[in-house]
């Protein structure tokens, strides 16, 4: 049987268990060649789910530098809460000095967003998987129309490698829970959240690129809200639109 076709009996199994379940037996097969992504949104579930689960852990977190000073308030909150330590990877100094040298501090409301994340996201996210087997995110199917309909528990990741350039494997154990969900469970379990909720913001990213939605409003139509809904990827789930 091809790894493929494992991976896809693996999610077609996983895919009525608990995102509990699911984020167990990621940590149980993986060990510390995974790790958790924490964007400093309500992906702070899969933190409260994997120390649930009593199987050691890792997180890590991209900061772009340009992240809301709520988000690094959370940051601080989770790592006292859970007693731990977040890995956070920072973009190669001199990467973000070319480009705002070049096209000052906003290019991305000119052409694009892609340029920036790359240096500020992908490349540092590239950099990091590179040193694991298999990672997890919070993506959902209900948080992009455009990009995130069809993302299974777990796949081998379309668009990024893992360790010496191998196979990586991308656990996504929240993905059938609504955001009704998570949210009943933020509350109910006390798990700490990003303030910024409160002030109207559903996805949260950089600061310049996020803004709060109205009622009605999709979650994503807060970010990068001058472009396309079929781009609304920053590069970090770009498989999500190659597809
Ligand atoms: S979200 Fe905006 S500020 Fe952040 S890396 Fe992407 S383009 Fe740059």
């Amino acid at each position: 049987m091809t790894n493929e076709k494992k991976r896809e009996e693996q999610a077609a199994r996983l895919e009525q268990a608990s995102p509990q379940d699911n984020i167990k037996e990621a940590l149980n097969e993986f060990g510390s060649e995974i790790a958790i992504s924490f964007s400093g949104a309500e992906d702070v579930l899969l933190i409260e789910y994997a120390q649930q689960s009593g199987v050691p852990f890792r997180v890590f977190s991209l900061d772009t530098g340009r992240l809301h000073p709520e988000t690094y308030q959370l940051f601080a909150a989770v790592e006292k809460h859970y007693g731990i330590r977040i890995e956070y990877c920072f973009p190669e100094a001199i990467d973000v000095e070319a480009l705002v040298h070049e096209k000052g501090m906003f290019s991305f409301f000119e052409d694009g967003h892609q340029e920036c994340c790359g240096v500020r996201k992908v490349a540092p996210l590239r950099k990091k998987l590179s040193s694991l087997k298999a990672w997890v995110t919070g993506q959902r199917k209900d948080q992009s129309p455009g990009t995130r309909t069809a993302v299974p528990v777990v796949q081998i990741d379309p668009a990024f490698t893992g360790v010496n350039s191998g196979e990586l494997i991308k656990w996504n154990p929240l993905t059938n829970m609504s955001s009704e969900d998570v949210w009943m469970t933020i509350r109910a379990l006390g798990v700490p959240y990003n303030s910024l909720h409160e002030k109207g913001f559903v996805s949260i990213g950089c600061e310049p690129c996020t803004r709060p939605v109205l009622p009605g409003q999709h979650e994503r139509e807060g970010r990068w809200w001058w472009e396309e809904a079929s781009q609304k990827e920053c590069g970090l789930h770009k498989g999500n639109i190659e597809k």
